[in-house]
């Protein structure tokens, strides 16, 4: 295996047969792991040094039009609370943020029909100008090439859409009511012609991958080259169809991460969320495999519970922007500590 890690560590990719002894000898074999993930460390840190990005996560809306079988958010889901931000309480959000130290913002929210492309424009171009400064990620799901474009010319820099799986049968039976694998993917080739820092990504563990699909995954993500990746275990939540499945392998994500991490040497790769709540080290664990990017949630507090698309996830804490100082002394118990910097992609 040593020779396999130091090939991808050297030359950025492994073939599917590789990829798949890979990941199964990392989650059999503790020695396997921690090579992997030392190797990736190294090459994280040759990019970034010490210093984690911090992302100021907002939460816009827990309407959502879509069905996907894990996610709390999804429409069936009567149970679900349901709120939307409006645009001054999104400001406000950025105004406690900035005023942390935050220079990335991240609109995050479920496919809500009422984001029109007039409303989000009319949002984007005020925190643009009222923070000249500050790069503006969005992740709303899948728009039109035409809204993309037009959010873009009104001031955001990135996009984060998850392929979520690239094996078209596992995608299917994951979002039965969706546009399918293929739209995922011209939304993804959309962001990227319109001129966004791409983001795509997966979770690790949902019911019906294997291995192999995580092998389809890496392929797919090596092959697009996109600027950021984000991976985190899958959390069960009891009010979708797959509540009670188990939740994702630690190992199977940390293995995951490290091998993305050595295949986009440069890429921005968060510690997810997800990570955090499935073990208290997540978020260090992710670090320590190689990613440099943490999002704490800067939602109202309000609101912050009822962004439920798992069942307990961390919002609270480290994971929240006002515990940004409990953040920093965690991430210095590893040595590292966190970089306010704007933090773009640099190839
Ligand atoms: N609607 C947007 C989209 O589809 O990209 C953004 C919001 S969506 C809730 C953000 C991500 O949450 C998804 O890409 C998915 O991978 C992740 N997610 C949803 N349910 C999850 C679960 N049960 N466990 C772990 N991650 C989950």
């Amino acid at each position: 295996m040593r020779e396999l890690v130091e090939h991808l560590a050297r030359c950025h990719k492994l073939d599917a047969t590789a990829l798949g002894q890979l990941l199964r000898s990392a989650v059999a074999e503790d020695d396997v792991l921690q090579l992997l993930r030392d190797t990736a460390v190294r090459t994280a840190r040759q990019q970034f040094g010490l210093g984690v990005y911090v992302r100021g996560l907002i939460e816009l809306s827990s309407f959502c039009r879509c069905d996907c079988l894990y996610c709390g958010l999804r429409r069936s889901n009567r149970t679900a609370e349901r709120y939307r931000l409006s645009s001054e309480e999104v400001m406000e959000c950025c105004r406690e943020g900035y005023a942390l130290g935050f220079r990335t913002f991240v609109l995050q929210g479920g496919e809500d029909g009422t984001h029109t492309d007039t409303w989000l424009r009319e949002l984007i171009s005020k925190i643009r100008a009222t923070y000249p400064d500050v790069a503006i990620t969005l992740s709303l799901g899948e728009r039109s090439e035409e809204s993309y474009k037009t959010l873009k010319e009104a001031g955001a820099n990135r996009y984060l859409l998850r392929h979520e799986a690239a094996n078209e049968e596992l995608y299917a039976s994951l979002h039965p009511s969706s546009k399918g694998l293929q739209h995922r993917l011209d939304c993804l080739a959309a962001l990227k012609r319109c001129g966004y820092q791409t983001g795509m990504g997966m979770m690790i563990g949902v019911k019906g991958q294997t291995i192999e699909h995580i092998v389809e995954d890496l392929l797919l993500i090596e092959r697009m080259q996109p600027e950021m990746v984000g991976i985190g275990p899958f959390l069960p939540h009891r009010a979708t169809p797959l509540g009670e499945e188990p939740a994702g392998e630690l190992r199977l994500t940390l293995a995951t991460i490290a091998i993305v991490r050595l295949m986009l040497p440069h890429a921005l790769l968060p510690s997810t969320t997800a990570l955090a709540t499935l073990t208290p080290r997540g978020r260090l664990e992710g670090i320590l495999s190689g990613a440099n990017v943490v999002m704490p949630n800067l939602s109202p507090t309000s609101v912050r519970a009822k962004y439920a698309i798992y069942e307990n996830k961390a919002s609270w804490g480290k994971e929240a922007a006002e515990g940004i100082a409990a953040l920093n002394s965690e991430l210095e118990t590893i040595g590292y500590h966190i970089d306010f910097s704007r933090g773009d992609y640099q190839p």
